[in-house]
């Protein structure tokens, strides 16, 4: 198993950078959720066997950048894009793999291999590591910003 940052925790923070940034939420969401999309079903089917390839890799830029550049939507589903990845890097370095992020330049390079952990321990093993924090104060940030109805004056009028 490849430990990533969980699906939901993706959505959860480019809907909360979509509520402090001009940029469309549902596009930013929608970019965020692109690079799952595309490499779960390739990993899980067997076609490759990583689940960071394709859409996690940065040369897939070649489709993102036409795809900012096209419209405000675009720019906002290359940011949602954008902040999957980094999230993605993030984790593996905060869990010390930082080796790992050699799959964002798939198929160039890849990482050496999923780390060593007892099979149906998955859970217990992402509760104890150091980026399941980091997803909580995410979630909590997240939180914040919706109890307190946090949003930026970005028309700068008061
Ligand atoms: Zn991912």
């Amino acid at each position: 198993m490849f430990f990533n940052v969980l699906f939901p925790t993706h959505l959860l923070a480019t809907a909360t950078l979509g509520r402090v940034s001009r940029l469309s939420t549902p596009w930013l969401v929608a970019g965020a959720a692109v690079p799952d999309i595309i490499d779960k079903p390739l990993g899980v089917s067997g076609i490759v066997d990583l689940y960071h390839t394709v859409g996690h890799s940065v040369l897939f830029l070649v489709v993102i950048i036409p795809i900012a550049l096209y419209s405000n939507s675009g720019r906002a589903v290359a940011v949602g894009w954008g902040s999957h990845v980094a999230l993605d890097g993030v984790h593996v370095v905060v869990n010390g793999r930082a080796i790992d992020l050699l799959s964002h330049g798939w198929p160039v390079t890849a990482p050496p291999g999923p780390p060593d952990i007892p099979s149906g321990s998955f859970f217990s093993h992402y509760l104890g590591s150091p980026s399941f924090l980091l997803e909580v104060v995410l979630w909590l940030l997240a939180g914040l910003t919706l109890l307190y109805n946090i949003r930026p004056d970005l028309d700068g009028e008061s």
